[in-house]
């Protein structure tokens, strides 16, 4: 492709980004206004026609999927694979170069990520060797803390321990934590890149290096960087390498982790030679869409400003629908994409974003009983099952002896007979002789003091474990994996359970096995084994996003940056779920919210759905919410409101709050049920009780409709 063809897909102003002369430039733009295509235009404009090497580029994105799209996109325009270039998120980068670099970053050579479940279990031990009682030290606060820190460069010792006792408790956890992660080459996801910061501001000869390989450095999404992302940029850049940043204000949506909106003005100072270049025209969505996003982010008071239009038709008004309570709210979604997916619509081309991860349980049903096939990005991530952890922590164990979380996960599982005593036992001695769990079991196995039965069933555990690092040598990825699950009693494990999820979980071990063989290591020099585990712990839902199905795509708003489709269904508009109930009473908090609404409105291509409850069953009870404010922020022209037909009698008032039922007079969900007036249906929910017991049936012909049992007169079928 000649260069101005590379430059046509993009109008002027994006040409003119695209194409800038050397120098720093800040694209500061809307949302679907081009920034991400703009970034990989650019790329292959440095590429193509500046003659700039791949490996001269390095490109940082938010998520790994978008990462992996980004390089595709790039291969696409040039025609041609282009290696050595770097593409991927901070943390895959930075754990890139502790990987080149682990002897100069202080780290053993086969380090382990820690992900935030791995991190919270080690941090409970913590709490527990100091004998600090976990109603008082939640350990997820003292996660935060440690979190918070190390994004922000600052070490314990680093810390003023100053006068206030809370304080001076999280400071020494924090301590013994680090200390223990640097004993067991441990590495949590903040720890990646505080030592890849280190590595680079400590060691000039590295820094040099990459300084002099890395001449253009490109980064999308900069709204949401960090402070220590955002100085290892400036390191990386240095004096002499370009910056070229993407990025919009108005689409931060990660304050509560660190990010800071005001690297934007920092980069002004820090760069003054930068030049900022707008783009105005939005191209994803309809005038609508844009003009009810417009609408609802202008009530935010600290934004840069920025002006977004479109020359898309108007399209439809933006849907807003008033559920009965969530089981409705589910059922109105499966019934928009069967409509959808009968006029040709793909289900991969909807979206249901929620504010929190619980919401998606139910949705998640609905769409089972309907038959409609999804996935879930973020929360319930393939990695992150239980019986994949398991199978990995045999790995991590076999690979790396002094792994304690992967031993704490599978010592007892599946169940061998190592009980908590025992376990104390090996903890203790641990801690004594400050050794790993590992090394402990080994130590207390020789010695032979425990008693009896705890020491066979150790002793079968560590012979176990021996064995199956020899077994594995040698072999390839998929068998390596194959032969743990195998040997481990894994998989037995699962087959003989009954329960009601252990099909899925033997498929997911399965599945396991074909990530394996799918499974390309960035660096082929690298031992495959530790970097699939890197992989797993980095990994955000790759694997689940490659499926054949055509699926809907559940996620968090959060998840659903930088995306887009053509259907979007927001749920949970209620104030104190969106915006949370913490961010009510604090300025920052509700405009860090309303940008989020922001970010999802903007997803939606050509259909928005807005949903909200009148009564939600939340956290254990139920609650009757008002519509959230960012539904009135949005001009009524703009939308069309819609109700269920419900068809309720009240005898005695109001409805009272009730909890979900299975069965009400013999009725049961999916149950065929016929009405003297509406006809044959089928039951779809129950609540209730006395003279107020419903049903929701799902009539043939009329849809679905609430009705009082003693009243409705239905008969089963
Ligand atoms: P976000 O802020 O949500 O990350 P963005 O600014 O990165 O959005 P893109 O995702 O790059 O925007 O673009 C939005 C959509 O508009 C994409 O589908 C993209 O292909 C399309 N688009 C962008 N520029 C043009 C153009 N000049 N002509 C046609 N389509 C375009
Ligand atoms: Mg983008």
């Amino acid at each position: 492709m000649d260069i101005s063809s590379l430059l046509n897909p993009l109008n002027k102003a994006q040409r003119e980004a695209a194409a800038a002369p050397p120098g720093h430039h800040l694209v500061l733009a809307g949302a679907g206004s081009g920034k991400t295509r703009v970034l990989v235009h650019r790329m292959a404009w440095l590429i193509r026609s500046q003659g700039i090497a791949p490996v001269n580029l390095l490109a940082v994105t938010f998520t790994n999927k978008a990462a992996g799209e980004m390089r595709g996109r790039i291969e696409e325009l040039l025609e041609t694979p282009v290696g050595g270039m770097w593409v991927g998120t901070f943390h895959g980068i930075a754990h890139r170069l502790l990987r080149a670099h682990w002897q100069e970053a202080q780290l053993p050579q086969d380090f382990q990520i820690l992900d935030s479940e791995d991190q919270y279990r080690l941090i409970r031990r913590i709490l527990q060797n100091l004998n600090l009682d976990e109603s008082r030290w939640p350990p997820r606060q003292a996660q935060w803390f440690i979190n918070s820190h190390k994004d922000k460069g600052l070490r314990p010792q680093h810390l003023e321990e100053g006068t206030n006792p809370h304080v001076r408790q999280q400071i020494r956890i924090y301590h013994d934590y680090q200390s223990h992660c640097e004993r067991s080459g441990l590495v949590d996801f903040a720890e990646l890149l505080l030592r890849a910061h280190e590595l680079l501001r400590d060691h000039a000869h590295v820094l040099q290096h990459y300084q002099n390989r890395f001449t253009h450095v490109l980064v999308d999404e900069f709204q949401d960087t960090n402070a220590i992302q955002y100085a290892w940029l400036r390191l990386l850049a240095g004096h002499q390498g370009e910056l070229f940043i993407v990025g919009d204000d108005d689409q931060s949506i990660y304050g509560w982790r660190g990010a800071q909106i005001e690297n934007i003005q920092q980069l002004s100072r820090d760069f003054p030679a930068i030049r900022t270049l707008r783009l105005e025209q939005n191209y994803r969505s309809t005038g609508v869409i844009l003009a009810a996003a417009n609408a609802v982010i202008a009530n935010n008071t600290e934004r840069l400003g920025k002006n977004l239009w479109t020359e898309s038709e108007d399209g439809e008004p933006i849907q807003i629908y008033q559920a009965f309570n969530e089981r409705d709210e589910a059922h109105f979604i499966t019934e928009r994409i069967h409509a959808w997916k009968a006029q040709g619509g793909m289900g991969a081309d909807t979206a249901v974003l929620y504010r929190s991860n619980a919401q998606s349980r139910i949705v998640e049903a609905a769409l089972v009983e309907a038959g409609i096939p999804y996935r879930v990005h973020g929360g319930l991530r393939f990695f992150e099952r239980a019986e994949i952890k398991d199978a990995l922590a045999y790995l991590r164990l076999v690979t790396h002896q002094n792994d304690d979380s992967a031993f704490e996960r599978i010592v007892n599982t599946p169940p061998r007979g190592i009980g908590e005593r025992t376990l104390s036992q090996v903890r203790e001695h641990a801690r004594q002789a400050g050794v790993s769990l590992w090394q402990a079991t080994v130590q207390l196995v020789a010695q032979q003091h425990l008693p009896g039965r705890s020491a066979t069933a150790l002793r079968h555990f560590h012979s176990l474990m021996e064995r199956m690092a020899t077994d594995i040598m040698g072999l390839s990825l998929p068998a390596q994996i194959e032969s743990v699950l195998d040997h481990s009693g894994l998989l037995n494990h699962y087959r003989k359970d009954r329960g009601e999820k252990s099909q899925s979980r033997l498929d997911n071990l399965k599945e396991l096995i074909n990530a394996a063989s799918q499974f390309k290591p960035e660096d082929p020099s690298l031992e495959t084994l530790s970097e699939f585990l890197a992989h797993a712990a980095l990994e955000s839902g790759g694997t689940q996003a490659e499926g054949w199905e055509d699926c809907v795509q559940l996620m968090t708003l959060h998840a659903a940056k930088g995306l887009e489709f053509p259907l979007v269904f927001m749920i949970g508009m209620e104030e104190g779920l969106f915006p949370s109930p913490q961010s009510r009473n604090e300025p920052g908090r509700l405009e860090e919210e309303r940008r989020l609404c922001y970010v999802g409105m903007t997803r939606a291509q050509r259909h928005l759905y807005l949903i909200y409850a009148t009564r939600r069953w939340l956290y254990g009870s139920d609650s009757y919410p008002q519509p959230s404010r960012f539904l009135h922020e949005i001009p009524t022209e703009l939308t069309s409101e819609q109700q269920p037909h419900i068809d309720i009698i009240h005898p005695g008032g109001a409805p009272q709050p009730t909890a979900p039922v299975s069965s009400i007079d013999g009725f049961r969900i999916g149950q065929r049920v016929n009405h003297p007036k509406f006809g044959e249906g089928v039951v779809l929910n129950l609540e209730g009780k006395d003279n107020q017991r419903r049903v929701q049936v799902n009539f043939i012909q009329g849809g679905a409709k609430w009705l009082v049992v003693i009243y409705a007169n239905l008969q089963i079928i």
